[in-house]
């Protein structure tokens, strides 16, 4: 089977073909500057890196590219755009409507579009994606994956805020929770690795840190909390977002600062986190760089890492326990330091790092870096949200 993931952004698309039965894809690319003078493709294929230039309109026009550069005789990885099987599409939310993967209708058109209020920076863009997919490939299924839809068992009483009931009732205002693919795919499959894969007590908590982040408590399978919320702002400290803070701060800096909603939501989303911290970057290879010779460099890390410690801390509470620590995503895969400052708080579990492993775990796919008499084992894992995508999109098209 042929799977193309897309993944439609604001003005990018990022795209895999990908077959579901293995994990590494037959070509991928990232189109940017969508709707901007020098749009250009990132495509790879066979191990080699091609830049291609050429203005892009809009994302209709962007597809229209990408499935181009599939089929070409010498960039491409298949004949006709006919061998197509599916296409697979990430979107942020689905909200309470949709809880798994879904074949796109013109009924879920509508749904989808409804939802767009839960995340206007991220829907609408993956609904272009669909839109143009759907008007260029009439006749190929399309499935709707969603970030959201991992969380949909988190119980109500983890997923509620303390509001008055009715705003819950008319807004659906909760916790959704994100970086779902994610969360679900390392921690089933350290579970495999683990072999507790049918185990309904087996208890792991995911930390998917990158440059968005969010932490999940997963039992027996099943996402049970997570630190994001209603909106990826909340929770972790993040590149350039906040994370947990005093709502209330927002009301003193909006009246103390003069400031409209969309200045506080850029001062939450854009200028917060590592970035407002440092006041230099929000990258962290940057940061670790830094840290011997700039105090707000290494103040950042080191509050960044007692955020996913805290985390970590009331997770374990909440699953009764722990057998596995996951960390990935680009910090979580890449950083031994992090994953170094984050384990030597949490010996009172009987977790034990094995050091050396952790420092040759940069990048590696599928890493045990605790001891081996740990009793919670910890890993360093490479996500590959692509691949669930594939798969899920696979199951959906079986199913029909
Ligand atoms: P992501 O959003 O998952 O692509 O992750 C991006 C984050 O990963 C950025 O903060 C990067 O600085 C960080 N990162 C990537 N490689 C490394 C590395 N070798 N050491 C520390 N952080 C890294």
């Amino acid at each position: 089977m042929k799977i193309l993931v897309v993944n439609a952004g604001s003005s990018s698309i990022k795209y895999q073909l990908l077959d579901p039965d293995d994990s590494g894809p037959l070509a991928k690319g990232t189109l940017e500057k969508i709707g901007q003078p020098g749009s250009f493709l990132t495509h790879t294929v066979r191990g080699e890196k091609h830049r291609l230039e050429r203005d892009v309109l809009d994302h209709s026009a962007g597809i229209e590219w990408v499935l181009q550069v599939l089929a070409d005789p010498e960039l491409g990885v298949i004949r006709d755009v006919r061998e197509i099987d599916a296409v697979g599409h990430r979107m942020v939310h689905g909200g309470e409507k949709f809880y798994k993967p879904t074949l796109v209708t013109p009924e879920v058109m509508d749904v989808l579009v409804e939802c767009i209020p839960l995340a206007p920076l991220h829907n609408p863009h993956n609904i272009k994606g669909i839109e143009a997919c759907r008007r260029i490939l009439p006749d190929t299924p399309q499935v709707v994956v969603f970030d959201t839809a991992f969380h949909a068992t988190i119980p109500k009483h983890a997923y509620l805020y303390a509001l008055p009931y009715d705003l819950y009732e008319k807004h659906r205002f909760r916790r959704y929770g994100f970086h779902g693919t994610s969360h679900y795919y390392v921690s089933r499959e350290v579970a495999k690795h683990m072999g507790r894969e049918d185990d309904p007590d087996f208890r792991v908590i995911t930390c998917h840190l990158g440059n968005g982040g969010s932490i999940t408590a997963v039992k027996g399978g099943k996402s049970i909390d997570t630190s994001m919320g209603y909106t990826p702002v909340e929770g972790l400290i993040m590149g350039t977002r906040c994370g947990d803070v005093d709502p209330y701060l927002f009301i003193q800096i909006m009246e103390i600062y003069d400031l409209d909603t969309r200045q506080v939501s850029n001062l939450m989303n854009k200028f917060s986190g590592l970035l407002g911290i440092s006041g230099v970057s929000n990258d962290m290879r940057t940061l670790e760089e830094l840290m011997d010779t700039d105090e707000r460099a290494r103040l950042a890390i080191e509050m960044f890492c007692y955020r996913v410690l805290k985390y970590v801390g009331a997770y374990t509470a909440a699953l009764g326990g722990l057998d596995a620590l996951v960390f990935t995503g680009g910090i979580g895969t890449n950083s031994p330091l992090v994953r170094r400052i984050v384990c030597s708080n949490l010996g009172y579990l009987g977790l034990k790092l094995d050091e050396e492993a952790n420092e040759r775990g940069v990048g590696n796919k599928t890493l045990r870096i605790s001891a081996p008499d740990s009793k919670v084992e910890v890993w360093a894992y490479l996500t590959n949200e692509e691949l669930v995508i594939a798969q899920q999109a696979a199951e959906v098209v079986a199913s029909l």
